[in-house]
């Protein structure tokens, strides 16, 4: 397995903070640091509820990007998705109508504060904006306990005019289990592979039809290859929201899959009021064309962190390369 120098500091960071068009996983604006290795661009992005600990699967991937390149793809265009957030009915239709060709929606349910009407409302303007031909998923991110996904998920079947699967509708896996044995949706698995101990025990439990994989916090493309092929589910890849640089990684890692049954979660560089480089991956025909973009130095400079921002990320990395060398020492 390939060992970075765990001494060598990245050359030349570029640490970014973009706002974002809408509010996501309670953030605002996205923040990460880039820089440029032998192999092209790599993006490090946790989100800050990521301790250094955690945060070290996701150095590990900027590394692969950075240092060593990815496999060589079988496909030359991924099909993705459309993000919804939480919003009204009225942005939900726009964001579609938008999406450049989407076909697939993705839909933010579970959110505080919300009720199911406000989910029912945004799924029929998905669907109406889609059409009767697309495909709609809900994403709970684990804020369902079993009853409320159980009978969540029937009346937002009905209201999307069937679903093609629910991601993540309870936070643990025994709970996943059983939702996946009452409800005739698909049950996807995210947080329960990504931010797990043991992301075999959905497997084990039978409690998944399909994997989500991104590729930061599981450590790289080929990481995510290997999980995928012992695995042995049908696997969709997402993005944890960066920019084009990070996104490449993404669309590597499903340029690479044998086999890519689902439309993929890589549609998000336009959830980001701006980007790093002026060939952004953005759907087209609802498909992303398979390609490594290079950082625009005028677009870096635009998109750059204020002083204090970019000493938390400095100090971020210092922490996360102290517990690699920790663990290189072990
Ligand atoms: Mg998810």
């Amino acid at each position: 397995m390939h060992r970075p120098d765990p001494t060598a500091p990245p050359a030349d960071l570029h640490v970014y903070a973009i706002p974002l068009r809408t509010r996501f996983r309670r953030i605002t604006v996205r923040e990460g640091m880039l820089w440029r290795g032998p192999a092209g661009w790599a993006e490090l992005s946790p989100f800050w509820d990521y301790d250094a600990a955690e945060s070290a699967s996701w150095l590990r991937a900027a590394r692969e990007a950075a240092d060593v390149g990815w496999p060589a793809p079988v496909r030359t265009s991924i099909p993705v998705n459309v993000t919804v957030p939480a919003v009204d009915g009225e942005t939900a239709h726009r964001i579609v109508t938008a999406s450049g060709g989407c076909r697939t929606a993705k839909v933010k349910v579970a959110e505080p504060g919300q009720s199911e009407r406000d989910e029912v409302e945004r799924l029929e303007a998905v669907r109406d904006a889609l059409g009767p031909g697309g495909a709609i998923r809900v994403d709970a991110n684990g804020g369902w306990d079993v009853d409320t996904a159980i009978a969540r998920l029937r009346v937002l079947d009905r209201a999307a005019g069937g679903l093609e699967y629910a991601e993540q509708p309870v936070a643990d896996v025994p709970g996943l289990a059983a939702v996946r044995r009452a409800t005739h949706v698909p049950v996807a698995a995210d947080e329960s592979i990504r931010r797990a101990e043991d992301p075999f025990a959905v497997v084990r439990a039978e409690a998944a039809d399909i994997v989500v994989l991104k590729v930061q916090p599981l450590g790289g493309v080929r990481a995510c290859l290997d999980l995928a092929a012992e695995v042995g589910l049908p696997v969709v890849v997402s993005s944890a929201l960066e920019t084009s640089v990070g996104l490449a990684a993404g669309i590597a890692l499903a340029a690479a899959l044998p086999d890519l049954p689902y439309a993929c979660g890589l549609a998000t560089a336009q959830l980001l009021t701006a980007d790093v480089t002026g060939r952004p991956l953005l759907p087209r025909d609802g498909q992303i064309e398979v390609s490594r973009p290079e950082a625009d130095p005028g677009l870096l400079a635009a998109s750059a962190a204020d002083a204090p921002t970019r000493d938390r990320w400095l100090a971020r990395l210092d922490a996360i390369e102290a517990i690699e060398a920790a663990a290189a020492r072990a």
